[in-house]
């Protein structure tokens, strides 16, 4: 993995911050807290309650779990400061001139179908609002779909329906299915919340954990312009 710079004239906002963000706007995000050190991973993880996630903080790792740098259904402070030293360890291996802020220590959300709600800038036509499956696998399957800002709830519901992967948040083979209203009403409310930011280059909400009731953020980036 190379180190990829941010572009010119922007700043990127770490997962804890990005997800401060989110939260302010109304945004569903899981408890997310920034550790400098081991001792303190412990403690919040303590705080937080078990299981936890590690995740490493760094401007210079995009893809956390391709390095290493994600460890998730933390049950106890033994897994934690296991989990710390792995995370660091990895880091180093793979990327040994990344600066590293910390790890986050977060909640760690239930299982759901995991999509993913961005926006990047058009140079034309301006904030373009994305939608479609997510996960570590969205690369892969490129189930996606874009709507011009602002989006209002009818193109919502088209957004959410028209992606490949539509029958698995309907419920496909007896899978829990997801509360396809609540998608809609929070892609119209990312929609205002990329119209009130500007400063906003770029947004990525990759995986917003979907489920019967409701949806949580657990990972965030965002771009500002500096
Ligand atoms: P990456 O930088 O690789 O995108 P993510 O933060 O998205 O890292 O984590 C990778 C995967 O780990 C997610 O797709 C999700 O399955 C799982 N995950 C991440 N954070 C949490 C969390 N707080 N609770 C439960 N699962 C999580
Ligand atoms: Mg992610």
């Amino acid at each position: 993995m190379t180190k990829k710079a941010p572009p010119e004239n922007s700043i990127m906002l770490n997962e804890v911050a990005a997800k401060e963000m989110l939260a302010a706007a109304g945004i569903p995000v899981v408890v997310t807290k920034l550790a400098r050190t081991k001792a303190e991973a412990a403690a919040l993880s303590r705080e937080i309650g078990f299981p936890v996630v590690l995740k490493i903080v760094s401007p210079d790792v995009v893809h956390k779990s391709d390095i290493g740098g994600v460890k998730v259904g933390l049950a106890n402070l033994t897994q934690v400061e296991r989990a710390y030293g792995e995370i660091m360890a990895a880091v180093k291996k793979a990327q040994p001139a990344a600066c590293i802020e910390g790890v986050s220590v977060q909640a760690m959300a239930r299982p759901g179908i995991e999509v993913i709600v961005g926006m990047n800038r058009d140079a034309q036509f301006g904030p373009v609002l994305m939608f479609g499956l997510g996960g570590v696998t969205v690369e892969v399957y490129r189930d996606v779909t874009f709507r011009l800002v602002p989006v209002v709830r009818q193109d919502a519901a088209e957004m959410i329906r028209e992606i490949k992967g539509y029958p698995l948040l309907t419920g496909y083979r007896g899978q829990p299915p997801a509360d396809v209203a609540y998608l809609e009403k929070l892609l119209v409310k990312v929609s205002g919340f990329i119209e009130k930011n500007p400063r906003i280059r770029e947004l990525d909400i990759n995986p917003l954990i979907a489920y019967p009731d409701g949806a949580v953020a657990a990972d965030a980036r965002i771009l500002l312009d500096a």
